[in-house]
This record gives C-alpha cells, structure tokens and sequence, in this order.
C-alpha cells in the first residue's frame, strides 16, 4: 500500500475534502488527505475511504495539524478540467449542514448530479464538451426567432419594477439588498416581474435562477421564460431529469453557459458563477422543504444564499407562509404588492356553505349536496368547466363491515388501508402494503362489507352517475403515475375536453385554467382541528389558490364562485377567506401563534426515532432527553416529553418523535450543536433503535 512510503515523501501536501462519510460514523466535517499539489477549494478529487473509493470536494479552510501525517491517506485522483466549484457555493453547503445538522460531505455530495460520481477526468470533459454545445443549440441566434409578444406593465407592476430595479441595480460589494416579498393573487401579474427582473439581471450578464415547488409546474413557467428569452440558454433542475440530462444541465450552469435555471428545492443549490438574482415562486408551498436526510428549506436557503452572495431575492406568494409576513411586517423583508388581477379580474365569489342547513340524510351522501349539484348542473348548461377539491385519494378511506366492525386496517401500521375501487385492491398509503379486496368481511364472512367516506375515485364515480352526459376526469396522484399522463390530462382540461374535474391538491396548484367557473372545496374543515398548528394556514393557502383557479378569465370572472361546504361557516379562517383577506387571516393567525409560543415567535427542532418497540424508540428519546438537560446550552430551552407520531407505526416499525423548542434561533442552533454529536454514540447503547434523525424548522408537527 502507498502509506507505508509517505513519511519519505515530503512533497505531499495536507488538503480537507469532503466526502460522503456515512453519518453514523460521526465523522461530520471535511477529512484531511494528502496530495501531491495544492488544490483549490472546490476542486473534485477521488479519495479512499475505508475500503471505499469516493469523490469528494477539496473544501474551503485549515487542514487539521494535530492528525499524524503518517496516518493520511493520499487522493486517488482529481477531475481537473472542470472548474472549482465557489467558495460561496462551499458556504451555502456548509451553512446548511450545520443548520439541519448533516455532515458537511453528505450535503454537498448528495446536491451534486449523482453521475459525477461515476466519471473520471477523461469522461467528464466529454460531458462538458457536450454541455457547452447543447447550450450554444439551444439559443437560437437573435432574429431566428419572432419576437416575443411583451406587455405593458400595469401601474402596479411598474411601481414594483421601479422598486425591484432599484435593488437590482444597487452595487453588489454594498450590503446585500433585503429580501422582496411579492405578495399578489393569482394572475395578479407576478410572474411578469418575475420575467422583467430576469431581463434586468441577464441584461447585466447575470444568471438567474428561479425555483418552484413541483416539477410538474416547470414545463409550463419554463414554455414562459423560453419564449420571452429567445437567444438566451435555458436549463432545467429537478429530480424528474434523467441522471445524464441532470448532469449536463448542472454543468451548463456550473461552466456559466445557462444563463437561467429553473428547478425545484434542489436547484437551490445549483452552482451558478454569474447568478445575479434568484425567485422563489409559490414561497410558501411546503415542497420547498425536504423531508429526509438534510431536511433543508429550500426557500430559507435562497435567502440565505442571497444574503451571501449579496444578490436580490424575490420570493413570490399570494398567500405567503406567516415567516415570511412576518419578516415583512418587521421590515425585515420588503414587502412589494400587486393589489389586483391583470386585466381586471375579479376573485371568484366565496360562497360558504353550511352543512348544518341540509335535512339530516345518511354520511356518503351528504358531500355532493343538492345544491352543489344545482350549481354544477348550470355550469353543464352553459358549458362552463368546475373543479371539485377533496384532498384524499381513492375510492373510501376506510371499508368496513356493519355486523362485526371489522375495518380495513394495516397489518403494518396504525393506519387504514384505503379502497381503491379501479383496481379492487386495500393499499396501504404509508408502507404502500397491498391485497385484493376480500369479498367478505374477513372476520364473521359477511358478504355486505363497505366503503366509508369518501375519496376522489368514489367523488368521481358519484359525479358520472349525478351527471351521465357530463365529461368527468379525475387529477391525483392515482390518475397521474405514468409518465405523461398529468400532461395529457391537463391538456384535455384547457382544451375544454372536459366539464367537471375532480382532484386533489394536486389541480390547485397553478395551473391557468381559462373555463373554469366554478372551485367547490367539498370537505376541507378536517384541517381546522388538526394537531398541527400549520394546518388552517394549509387550508387558507390551498382553497385560496384553488379559488384562483377560477375567473382568470376576466370575461367570466363575474359568474365565477368558489363554494365551500363547512359544518363552520362562522370559522375565522373561512370569514377571511370569503373576502380574500389573506391580511386578515395572516393577522389573527400570527396573534394565536404569538399567544402560544409557535413559530414565528418560537424556534422548533423535531428529533425523531424509530425502533423495532416503541420503548426502543422512547428509551432513546429519553435519554437524549436526559443528556440535554445537563448541558448548559439547554438553558431556557424547552425539551417536551417524547410521543408517539400521529401515524405511530409504518412498516412495522414505531416512530416517536419529541419537540424541542427556543426562543431564539441562535439558543436552539447552540443546543443542537453540543447535543446531537452525543447521540451518535449514545444510539449504539440502544439496541432496539432503527434510526434518529433531527428535523430543524420542522413543517409537519
Ligand atoms: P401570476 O404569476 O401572479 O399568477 P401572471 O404574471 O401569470 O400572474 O399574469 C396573469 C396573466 O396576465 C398572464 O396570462 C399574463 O400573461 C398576463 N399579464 C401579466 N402582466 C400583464 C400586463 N402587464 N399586461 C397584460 N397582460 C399581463
Ligand atoms: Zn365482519
Ligand atoms: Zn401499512
């Protein structure tokens, strides 16, 4: 082996790289190896580790003197050839390792495209090679194409330009400009600025990058930016690519040649030398959150990350997370408004229903109400499209037998399985556990087993026998598992192919539906009394993006309405909503959330643990608990007692979770810091343990 002759080689010198070090192992910052020449910060290199060949990341910083140079190892190889990725891009990374507490390895390996692990330097210029020609292709030459169509900005949108430019245009070595919150309605005109920003930035040379929530809203804003930017290279960031298109895409933007990229959470962290500005659209989706291994915010990143590299930030909502509204209302942020819709618009009509009017009739019926029927059927009549909401998919959530009360539970976990009447199967949707549906009740053999409740498959079923001569489709996560399939399902919506469609949250995401009249949110009062303190900002966000689904076309704004059937009509959070307050919804929602002590006001961190028992698991949490307590960083930090998980057991394994709660950001991150690389080892004394892992600014509680 080469470490025998190292101490006779003098030459060699010390660089720390980061590698992919497997978390238990409880190695959390970069390693130190030997090389034969100095190397940038940046630069990809191939290291051994254990047994293992890896790539690891020549990072930013000392090595360690103390390790005995006899005991480092030398690098394998490097890719020279490819640039060296930024300091900047090397502290966003290391921001968010210690942030959500990863290694500083596995977050940067884990936001590479994956392929560059598989290339030697030789293969990986082949690639780059064909990066660069594929971004020259891509932009026609100026005058090849026509011209794009460009409105004229509204007064609104002009006054916010006016705004934004002045950002825009601020010198960069100053301070770095506050984050902008573009706070507008759908077709409020905000991706319009977003388009002007972007020209304003790539007018001075600049990348741009901007993020959505889901990779199926990119095809639709990315069809937006190409037309509008003929002649400038486009690339596109998501986990939908293939391994080769995410390679080559990422190293358009890593070698400059993409002058925007446009992606979801992980294109946070695409390196871009040239970037000039970044847009987080739809800022207050909970996509923008990961939720396994670092479980990032990718929104709460682009902010850092303008921040860092001094850069205007916009983040776009017309229903923004209350972190966000708050940062404003502290002028922390500055808030820039598009008070109405383009072209005039008006918001549908709210129309609350209360449930408590109807004659008393038994549960399935209930939901699709004679009255929702009567507006429905107008709709048919003149031949305008309705959007049905019901965010549960399937046929029933539950079958269950009237003679024994045997119901359709898991085996595996505390949780029912669903009916899905298509395929005629019982599925599992947290351990995805699947069986044909039995033909009688399994327990007493009665033959008259059935669904309760109600979900899209079973709404759907109910609205084609309401209405046999409508055109009825259904949008969820069922109907759209193939490839192509939302694409094409969308299509037949916009080309009027369709009169009623029925969906998920799925459909009220973005979509620029022109047909539609009529948004009906059928059973969304679950939301009020959930556990999670989120939930009624959940709810207000998706039945008022669900409303905007309707009356974009300002012709048929006037007949437009939203319907909401609610046992509470008298709730707060449906009294703003029937007037489109957001202001006032954000208001009484920070006023309880303060009286509380949640977030914004308080700083969270989940840490949770599965084991094969739920003592395992408790016994772990504990004890961590435990270990806290002593620590003088957990002064004035509040350490709740561990508890189950809403859904306690997935996969046959238990899952408890124990929340941990500060005042300040700081005093949490401090407490973490001290505590979380003790529970490494202390995992090792708990047999029964599968796994922990900590959730910093959890979403789900
Ligand atoms: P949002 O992103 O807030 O939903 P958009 O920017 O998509 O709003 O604008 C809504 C619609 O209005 C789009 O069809 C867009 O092309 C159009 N639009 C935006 N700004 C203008 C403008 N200044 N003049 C005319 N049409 C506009
Ligand atoms: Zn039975
Ligand atoms: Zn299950």
């Amino acid at each position: 082996m080469t470490e025998a002759l190292l101490p006779s080689q003098p030459a060699l010198t010390r660089i720390r790289v980061a590698v992919d070090a497997p978390q238990h192992s409880g190695l959390t910052g970069p390693l130190d190896y030997l090389s034969p020449a100095a190397l940038a910060p940046g630069s990809l290199v191939r290291v051994p580790l254990g047994r293992r060949e890896m790539l690891g990341i020549v990072w930013p910083g000392e090595p360690s003197a103390d390790t005995d140079p006899a005991l480092l190892r030398p690098i394998l190889s490097t890719l020279d050839g490819l640039p060296p990725l930024s300091s900047a891009w090397c502290q966003l990374v290391e921001f968010a390792a210690n942030y959500y507490q990863r290694s500083v390895g596995e977050v940067a390996l884990s936001v590479l495209p994956p392929q560059l692990r598989e290339l030697d330097g030789q293969k990986l210029k082949l690639r780059m090679k064909r990066a660069t020609q594929l971004a020259a292709k891509h932009a026609p030459l100026p005058g090849d194409a026509p011209m794009p169509s460009v409105p004229t900005l509204s007064p609104a949108q002009a006054e916010v330009l006016a705004q934004l430019d002045a950002l825009l245009a601020a010198p960069r070595e100053r301070a770095a400009p506050p984050p902008v919150l573009l706070y507008g309605v759908t077709g409020s005109g905000k991706t319009e600025v977003y388009l002007r920003a972007a020209e304003h930035a790539l007018k001075q040379g600049r990348q741009v990058l901007v993020l959505v929530p889901e990779i199926n809203l990119t095809p639709q804003l990315e069809a937006r930016f190409a037309e509008r930017f003929v002649g400038h290279s486009l690339v596109s960031l998501h986990s939908g690519l293939t391994p080769a298109q995410r390679l080559r895409h990422w190293l358009s933007a890593h070698l400059g040649e993409a002058d925007l990229v446009l992606g979801t959470r992980l294109a946070v962290f695409a390196s871009m030398p040239r970037l000039g500005l970044i847009v987080v659209d739809e800022e207050h989706d909970p996509s923008y959150k990961q939720q396994d291994g670092a479980r990032y915010s990718a929104r709460d990143l682009a902010v850092y990350r303008a921040h860092l590299e001094k850069l205007p930030v916009i983040l776009g909502s017309a229903t923004p997370s209350l972190e966000s509204w708050q940062r404003a209302n502290e002028g922390r942020y500055k808030r820039l408004a598009l008070p109405g819709r383009i072209g005039g618009g008006a918001m549908p009509r709210v129309r609350l229903f209360d449930m408590k009017m109807l004659p008393l009739t038994k549960g399935v019926t209930t939901a699709l109400t004679a009255p929702l029927i009567q507006a429905l059927r107008t709709r048919l009549e003149r031949k305008e499209q309705s959007l049905i909401f019901l965010n549960r998919r399937g046929y029933a959530p539950v079958l269950h037998c009237g003679e024994c009360n045997w119901k359709s539970d898991c085996p595996h976990c505390s949780a029912w399985r669903v009916f899905h009447k298509g395929d005629r199967t019982l599925r599992c949707h947290h351990c995805g556990f699947t069986e044909r549906v039995p033909s009688a009740c399994p327990t007493c053999g009665n033959q008259d087993i059935a669904p309760l409740g109600r979900g899209t498959e079973r709404l759907e079923e109910q609205l084609a026998e309401t209405f046999p001569e409508a055109r009825v489709a259904r949008i969820d996560a069922d109907s759209t598992k193939h490839k192509g399939q939302l694409e094409a399902q969308l299509q037949a919506v916009h080309a009027g192919e369709v009169d009623i469609l029925v969906g998920t949250q799925m459909i009220t995401k973005g979509h620029d539906f022109r047909g539609i009249t009529l948004v009906a949110a059928i059973n969304p009062d679950g939301a009020l009394f959930s556990s999670d303190f989120r939930a009624p900002e959940r709810l207000f966000a998706l039945l008022m993006q669900a409303g905007g689904r309707a009356g974009r076309d300002a012709e048929q704004a006037a007949r437009s309405e939203m319907w909401v059937q609610t046992w509470h009509p008298e709730h707060s959070l449906y009294k703003a909503l029937a007037k489109h307050d957001f202001e006032a919804f954000a208001q009484s929602q920070l006023a309880e959330r303060e009286s509380a002590g949640l977030p914004p006001y308080a700083h969270l961190a989940l840490l949770r643990a599965e084991g094969r028992t739920a003592e395992a698991a408790k016994g772990f949490l504990d004890a961590a608990s435990a270990y806290a307590q002593q620590l003088p960083e957990a002064q004035g930090v509040l350490i709740y007692p561990a508890i189950p998980m809403s859904v306690a057991r997935v996969a046959n394994v238990e899952r408890m979770q124990m929340l941990v709660e500060a005042d300040s950001r700081g005093a949490l991150q401090r407490l973490l810091w001290h505590w979380m690389p003790e529970l490494h080892a202390l995992k090792r004394e708990h047999k029964g343990l599968l796994r922990w892992a900590v959730d910093v600014d959890p979403l789900g509680i």
